[in-house]
């Protein structure tokens, strides 16, 4: 390797700032090390990760268990591509099957891809079993959904930013109001066409919207009614994070009678990423039926590097750790803690309208307008208090930190918050 001189953090934004795309907006801050709920950026200073890289790092920075698995596979054999059969995929799709309570699995490795996947495989089950007749079906998506990148995913999205002059888009699309399910209703009666119904369990960027409780039962209930797929987009809630193994479910690996009163919702189609590999490689799935699955036939559909042996040793780890180290126990009672301190903090703050969220994926809406820089700048003087948060839209802030955080971790955190937050109390200028 030919030898990088050490940069600045100044050094290293300027790189990025002249080489680089600018389709994201980050913090000033140049991360270069890891581990746990924490990361360190090029001056040697330490923050909280209230991020988790978008709920990817659910298992903790650079887990050495995770890390492992990673590295011997990479030793032994990267890639060998679907055209030949590996050792470890066959391994992982049983594993995951069994853990998540579902017959297939189809590898992927982002989670657009895997999102594309079920929307195929939606479409082909409508064409194939359902009987709708050829270029006909839709699938009814929720208002101020994110799903991902691809045209096809921007073509049903409804935030102008990420759709504006990327047409054509593409057809079959149907959007109905989130946590409504007279909406679905209405349109499930009106339309004899549709393939399926695509959901987040709670919808993590459009600002972490937790839907009725019986929400997702109700719409699971209403599909069943109309032969119509459930499609379940657990990319940001699933793998522990919301306080259970997956958001629509009951199972918590239940030793830990955590999910006590939560009915499952079992989706007919569950798609799954970012922590499926506890963010060290990109990995994920979609898994459901061999009814349903079956509409995918050889050369139908395919990725090189989907099912890589990588991949699958990744996942199986990452899924372990959150087994062993019981993360979606962790998450349930962590993230109670966090709702109650800043519950305690609200009831005396003009800044801070609400906290809401489940497990550890909560938000706060910060009492100023969608378009102030208020959240951004709360945002800015975390960072200078040692801990990394990102507004999702506008006024909202997202704290999700890695579920192996500790309750004195978590309580530290909070108080970064709290401090925080107390400053802008008190210097309100919009
Ligand atoms: C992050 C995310 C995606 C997209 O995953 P990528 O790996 O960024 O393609 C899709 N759906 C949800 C709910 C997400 O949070």
């Amino acid at each position: 390797m030919s030898s990088i001189p050490p940069l600045t953090s100044k050094e290293a934004i300027a790189l990025e700032q002249h080489y680089g795309a600018d389709n994201y907006h980050p913090l000033p801050v140049v991360l270069e090390r890891g581990e746990g709920v924490f990361v360190w950026d090029l001056e040697g200073k330490r923050y909280y990760d209230f991020l988790s890289a978008y709920s990817a790092v659910n298992q903790g920075h650079c887990h050495p268990k995770i890390i492992d698995a990673l590295v011997t596979q990479a030793k032994t054999l990267t890639l060998t591509s679907r055209a030949f059969h590996n050792d470890a995929l066959g391994q992982f799709e049983k594993y995951a099957c069994q853990r998540f309570g579902f017959e297939k699995l189809l590898p992927m490795n982002t989670g657009a891809e895997a999102v594309e996947t079920a929307l195929k495989i939606a479409r082909k089950w409508a064409y194939d079993v359902k009987g709708i007749s050829e270029n006909k079906a839709e699938i009814i998506v929720c208002v101020n959904n994110f799903h991902g990148r691809t045209t096809s995913i921007i073509s049903f999205s409804n935030d102008p930013v990420a759709r504006t002059n990327f047409g054509p888009y593409t057809e079959g699309f149907l959007s109905i109001p989130y946590d409504d399910v007279q909406a679905l209703e209405t349109v499930l009666k009106h339309n004899t066409n549709v393939a399926a119904f695509l959901v987040e369990p709670i919808q993590g960027e459009a600002g972490v919207y937790v839907p009725s409780p019986d929400y997702l039962q109700k719409a699971k209930a209403l599909c069943e009614f109309y032969n119509v797929l459930f499609i379940a987009d657990e990319i940001q809630t699933g793998i522990a994070r919301t306080g259970r193994l997956l958001a629509t479910c009951g199972r918590c690996e239940c030793t830990d009678n955590i999910c006590n009163n939560t009915p499952e919702v079992k989706p007919d189609i569950l798609i799954l990423g970012k922590a499926l590999s506890g963010g060290a490689y990109p990995v994920s799935a979609v898994l459901s039926s061999h009814a349903i699955m079956k509409v995918i036939t050889p050369g139908s559909h395919g990725s090189t590097f989907g099912g890589n042996p990588i991949a699958a040793r990744v996942a199986i780890a990452a899924l372990d750790v959150v087994k062993h180290e019981k993360l979606a126990l962790n998450a349930e009672v962590l993230g109670q803690l966090f709702r109650e301190k800043l519950n305690a903090y609200i009831s005396k703050s003009k800044q801070v309208a609400l906290v809401r969220g489940k497990g550890l994926l909560n938000a706060i809406v910060i009492n100023s307008s969608p378009e102030s820089r208020t959240a951004l700048d709360i945002c800015l003087a975390l960072k200078d208090n040692g801990l990394l948060a990102k507004p999702t839209h506008g006024n909202i802030i997202r704290f999700a930190p890695p579920l192996v955080i500790t309750r004195s971790q978590l309580l530290e955190g909070v108080s970064i918050i709290i401090r925080t937050l107390d400053i802008f109390e008190n210097k309100r200028i919009e």
